[in-house]
This record gives structure tokens, sequence and C-alpha cells, in this order.
């Protein structure tokens, strides 16, 4: 049986009566909740709420294209090899922004902005720049903003990681998701310990502050064996942060992942072992286990937040930087402003089409009632802080007790005086627990939009 050490073993019982499928709750309500008579005029009417430009606000961009499909892809995401391709997309975010601006108003101080797709270092170092121009133009960047971007390690030049730091990028994530070939067939991603050791001593030589590997369990072929190798690996490389991700397939919703072989899936035993792998090697090497699936040395900012109470999350994860509202761009990409979430088109022809007409392409919404607000709250507190004061549920100590009891009974969290508290088992259900606080959960047939939750 696998050694995990200090990290509690999860019994297959434990894990056949808590695995389901559910959010992971990077927003509440989830998105299957929003609809369309939320509209571009609701969401330019949010904007223009939040038009205080002293009140901070969080960037978020999507840029579409990849240079190949990987088959295990959740994103979304197109394929081209046109530089001219890209051009055109960035027109057209020149216009969304434009849009954007004439309802929020242009400088806004903005504490953070994150580049995400698809795969944003496909751009040339001249599309990367000007890209950046766009949001320089309309934006004030506070001088300690955080700036981070997503990048296919196969695609990286030194070369363009000086440029990205010369923009002011100061964080830079890599998709590694696992070292072994065997694995990396299997999800048609094909890259090498070595080129991944080599692009990450070119972005510490860059000058980058804070350098990210993602890495996915769950996959096709992934052994306690292999994985435990390409965890081996990631240590040696020393990421200042580490997201391990569980791998949703869901084939119905994205048609490329049929070309995955189920078979070859891990079983729900072998997944959540190879998750409880991943959190004993990372705390072992020192890292610090933040919310439910990220590391941070304890020097990073993630864990001094997290130590601190202090630890955020919105629809790019866990961070430390909570802004008051934020926006935006790009097809498909969500924004969070005024009490409302607004989603973009997610089809580019629909998204561009939209922008053309000079609308703010907003395809579904929610504006938040005080109940959704106090549920996002207990939520948000209990995903970050593993804990959940009683009087920030929308509920009685009763009724908290009476819907709570089957997690008290399995010991995966205490009843305390004023609050319960997540045990160290129990670490590995907080999505099962916060569907407890989802209103809208049952109607939603949470087994087909949502992936497992361990
Ligand atoms: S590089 Fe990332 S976004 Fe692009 S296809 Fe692969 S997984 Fe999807």
């Amino acid at each position: 049986m696998l050694n995990i050490g200090a990290v509690p073993m999860l019994s297959p019982e434990l894990l056949t009566r808590y695995d389901t499928a559910g959010p992971r709750y990077t927003s509440y309500p989830t998105v299957p909740v929003w609809n369309a008579s939320f509209t571009d005029d609701a969401y330019a009417a949010a904007l223009r709420a939040a038009k205080d430009t002293r009140t901070p606000v969080a960037l978020y961009a999507h840029f579409p294209y990849c240079a190949m499909k990987c088959l295990y892809c959740g994103c979304n995401a197109l394929t081209t090899s046109r530089p001219e391709t890209v051009d055109r997309y960035l027109d057209d975010l020149e216009r969304e922004l434009d849009l954007v601006v004439s309802h929020l108003g242009q400088y806004h101080s903005t504490v953070q902005m994150h580049w995400g797709g698809g795969t944003p270092n496909l751009l040339s170092e001249q599309q990367l720049s000007r890209a950046f121009t766009l949001f320089a133009d309309r934006f004030h960047f506070t001088s300690n903003a955080e700036l981070s971007i997503e990048a296919d390690p196969r695609l990286v030049s030194p070369e363009q990681l000086y440029a990205l730091r010369a923009l002011g990028f100061t964080r830079i994530s890599f998709g590694v998701q696992d070292l072994d070939a065997n694995v990396q067939e299997a999800i048609g991603r094909m890259q090498s310990i070595e080129l991944v050791r080599d692009v990450c001593t070119s972005a510490r030589d860059a000058g980058f502050a804070g350098l990210n590997v993602d890495l996915i369990y769950g996959l096709p072929r992934q052994t306690l064996d292999t994985f435990a190798k390409t965890i081996e690996q990631i240590i040696e490389l020393n990421p200042d942060r580490i997201a391990c991700f569980g791998y949703a397939h869901l084939p119905a919703q994205r048609p490329h992942q049929r070309l995955i072989d189920e078979a070859e899936l891990p079983d729900g035993a072998l997944r959540a072992a190879l998750f409880q792998m991943a959190v004993h090697e990372f705390t072992r090497a020192g890292y610090v286990w933040i919310g439910l699936d990220h590391f941070a040395r304890a020097s990073d900012p993630l864990a001094r937040a997290q130590a601190a109470g202090r630890l955020h999350r919105n629809f790019m994860g866990y961070t430390t930087m909570p802004a008051s509202h934020l926006v935006g761009v790009g097809m498909s990409a969500i924004s969070d402003t005024a009490g409302s979430f607004a989603q973009n088109e997610p089809a580019l022809g629909a998204w561009r089409e939209r922008i053309h007409s000079g609308r703010l392409p907003t395809v579904r919404g929610h504006t938040l009632s005080d109940d959704d607000q106090q549920r996002q709250r207990a939520i948000l507190h209990l995903m970050c802080n593993l804990e959940l004061p009683y009087d920030a549920v929308p509920l009685s100590r009763d009724q908290v007790e009476t819907r709570f009891a089957r997690f008290e009974a399995d010991g995966l969290l205490r009843f305390d005086h004023d609050r319960l508290s997540v045990t160290a088992t129990g670490r590995f259900f907080i999505r099962n627990m916060a569907m407890e606080l989802d209103a809208y959960l049952p109607s939603q047939q949470a087994a087909q939009r949502f992936s497992r939750t361990v």
C-alpha cells in the first residue's frame, strides 16, 4: 500500500460515499445558473456602476489560439498556424476594450492582469507587445500590480521571456501536466523534462519573480509510480507554486476528449491516491498546501496570504489580490463586476459579430441576490480558510449541524463552539462541503455538467 506519511489515507468506503460530480466553485452561483436574460445592457450597467477609478480592478484576457489541440483540453481553445489570424483577434480585442472602457471609464487602477487561453505565448514578440499596449493605454497598473501569463513550454524562447519581462510580466505558469512519455502520448502532448528544465532556467534568468507549474492527476496511463517520478522531477525544478488539478473527463461537452481511451483512465481509488501522493510529496518537500489544489513555497505571497486569512478565490483560481471588480475580455471571458457575473460569447464568430455591431459580447450572466452574496462569501471562506463561522451562513446552527452531520460522522469536520472546522481528512472533500451551501445545485443535473469532486 502507498505510504503517504502524514497525509491521511482515504478509505475506499469514504471515497465511494463522496465520489460525486460537483462544481469547483470558482464562482457562486456557478456558470450553469447564469442565463441569457442578463444581457449586454445589464453588463454595461454593471461596468458603469464600477466606474470609480480609485476602486481597483483585475483584468483577464483570453487568447484562444494554440499550435495544436491537446486531447485532455478543457479550455476554450482554437488552433492556428497563421499569424494574421492572431492579428485579427487582436483587432477585435481592441474593439472590445474600447466598448468596455466606454462604460467603465479609462485609467482604472489595476492591481492584477492575467493572460490565459489557449496559449498566450503563441503570439510573436510584436503581437505580445501590441496586446500589452492595448491594456496599458486604457488602464493604470499600480506599481505592485501582478501581471501573469500562461505559457506552453514548447513555444517558449529565451528572447520571448525577456520580452515578457520587459513588458512587466512578473509571474509565468508553465503547463506541464505530466512528464511521463507514455502519459504524454495518451494525451497528445509531448514535452521532455529537459525542455521543461530549460524553460524554467530561462524564466529565472529573465527575472520572473514567480514561476508556476501546472500538473494534472487522473490522466490516462498515470500510475502511482509514473506520477511519483513526475512529482520528483517537478520538485527538483523548485517552482514557487504548483497547481495540481484533477482531470475533468467530459466528452459530451468536449468532443475531442473522445480520443482519450476511457479504459486507460485511473479509477476513482487510484485518482484519489494520485492526489494524496501529490499532497504528501509536495508538503514533504516544504510546499504549503493551499486551499483545494495549489501548493506554494512558504515564502510565496500565496502561502503568506493563506496564513494571514487573506486568501481569495476567483475564476483564475486562488489569488492574493482581491480586486473589487474583475473585467474579462476575449471570447468566453468572465467578468465579476458590481455584484454581477457576465460571460462573453464563447464562439469566435458570435463574439466577433457582437463586437463589430458595437455591442458588448455578453452571452449570459447573473445578478447576485443578497442570499447569493451571503452564500458566495460562505463558500469562499470555506474553500480558502477551511472553516466556516456559523454566523457566515444563511442557516441556523441547527440547520448547519443537520446539513453537515454526515461529514462530522465521517470525521471530515468538527462542530466547534462558533464555527465548523475542516479536519485534515476533510480537506479532500471541501467541494462536497461547499455543495451543501449551494442553493441551486439540486436543479442543475450536476453529473452531466461538473467534474468529479475528489
Ligand atoms: S495548450 Fe492548453 S489550451 Fe491549448 S489545447 Fe493544449 S491544453 Fe488546451
